[in-house]
């Protein structure tokens, strides 16, 4: 079969890859405890559900405006004023099949071959791909355990090059959990905006930030730089609705008529009746939103304490998101070296799924999804530390 010269450059999610394998396992009878993808163990909202299922028994079934229904984009505008004083109208707002729907027409949008996007690394396995099935080369600049994976601002613009496009940036980060402080964030777009370059900041985690850790986010700088910013959120995580698939882009008008037209020809619109539920869900599920926030803090503090404890592992307490990136070269040895050798370790004699840290630029940690019960947490803990002093 002959492909398209642009699939030598991307492969499979190696997110997605892992759930598709611990999942195979499951199906042949294997007692595989998940903790690779971050997806939520929680129902969704049952407002949504309730919203979602009379929208299609009242025949809400039809294509719908390829920016998404109005409704939906004016309250995805509202919660984004009130929570960031944010400038948006349901006009400068794209609904799209998830964030990384999102993500992907920004890609295509703004980059052409030779362009660069700078991102600060470990980065989620689908940005620089994106970034590379567009043609375009991903500039990764580290970031260091050492504070907790934080976002400085320094490293970010001495990697900028006259190539430069776009700054993906993504506080709380997943993997590590990392985040950028307000003054950091607030001189990358200045600084942006001086070069022409955009700031696509990925908020997906954005509820998900842990008591004192200071949370920017830069919807609250769009009203001076409305040129610059643009943020893109999700519904999956917030929400627990995951496979509902719906995510948003906000931001300057010519960037948002470009997403809608890639939009026009290609999803079309997101699902209609899913749309309903979902401003049911931004309209009534906060208080379920922050009981589910309280209880990824438990769980955080069980997962990084216990991953602490174990031999040859150090852990911090992420800042946000609800990963957990240990440094775990401490348990290498013999043929059991790098993060990838250590996950099949862990899936072959724990049972335990992890993504290898290797699939977002660090090989000597591996990430941890606490996006599941404090049970399965105690016991993939029990079952790491057998495997890991065996
Ligand atoms: N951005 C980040 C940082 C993510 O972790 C994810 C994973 N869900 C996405 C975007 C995509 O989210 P969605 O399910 O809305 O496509
Ligand atoms: N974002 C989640 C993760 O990193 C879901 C899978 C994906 O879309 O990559 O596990």
């Amino acid at each position: 079969m002959r492909l398209a010269e642009r699939m030598d450059r991307i492969g499979e999610s190696a997110t997605l890859k892992v759930m598709r394998l611990a999942s195979e396992l499951k199906a042949q009878g294997v007692d595989v405890l998940d903790l690779g993808v971050g997806e939520p163990d929680f129902p969704s909202p049952e407002v949504a559900v309730a919203a979602a299922r009379e929208a299609l028994a009242a025949g809400f079934t039809k294509y719908t405006d390829g920016t998404g229904i109005a409704s939906l984009r004016s309250a995805i505008a509202g919660n984004l004023a009130a929570r960031y004083g944010a400038p948006w109208k349901a006009r400068d707002v794209v609904v799209t099949v998830g964030a990384k729907m999102a993500l992907f027409h920004l890609a295509m949008a703004l980059i052409d071959p030779g362009d660069e996007a700078v991102i600060p690394s470990p980065c989620w396995v689908s940005f620089p791909e994106q970034i590379r099935f567009a043609g375009g080369a991903p500039v990764l600049v580290p970031t260091s355990g050492a504070d907790r994976f934080r976002v400085h601002v320094e490293p970010l613009i001495a990697a900028m090059t006259p190539c430069t496009r776009a700054v993906i940036l993504n506080s709380p980060s997943n993997p590590t959990g990392g985040i950028i402080h307000h003054e950091d964030l607030e001189r990358l777009v200045e600084e942006c905006a001086r070069r022409g370059v955009l700031l696509v900041s990925d908020e997906t985690y954005d509820r998900f930030v842990y008591p004192g850790e200071p949370f920017a986010s830069a919807a609250s700088l769009a009203v001076r730089f409305p040129e610059t910013v643009v943020v893109v959120g999700s519904l999956s995580k917030t929400y627990s609705m995951t496979g509902w698939r719906l995510g948003f882009l906000c931001g300057p008008p010519a960037l948002v008529r470009a997403a809608a037209t890639i939009q026009s020809h290609s999803t079309s619109n997101p699902t209609s009746f899913a749309m309903k539920g979902a401003e049911a869900a931004i309209a009534g599920a906060e208080p379920y939103v922050e009981a589910m926030i309280e209880e990824y803090r438990a769980r955080r503090d069980l997962l990084v304490a216990g991953l602490d404890a174990l031999p040859g592992v150090t852990c911090q307490p992420p800042s946000g998101a609800f990963y957990a990136f240990p440094d775990v070269s401490g348990t290498y040895r013999g043929e059991r070296r790098g993060s990838t050798a250590l996950a099949e370790h862990l899936l072959r004699e724990a049972g335990v799924a992890v993504v290898p840290g290797a699939a977002f630029g660090n090989d000597d940690h591996v990430r941890i999804s606490f996006a599941c019960s404090r049970a399965t947490l105690e016991d993939a803990l029990g079952r790491m530390r057998r495997a890991l002093t065996d």
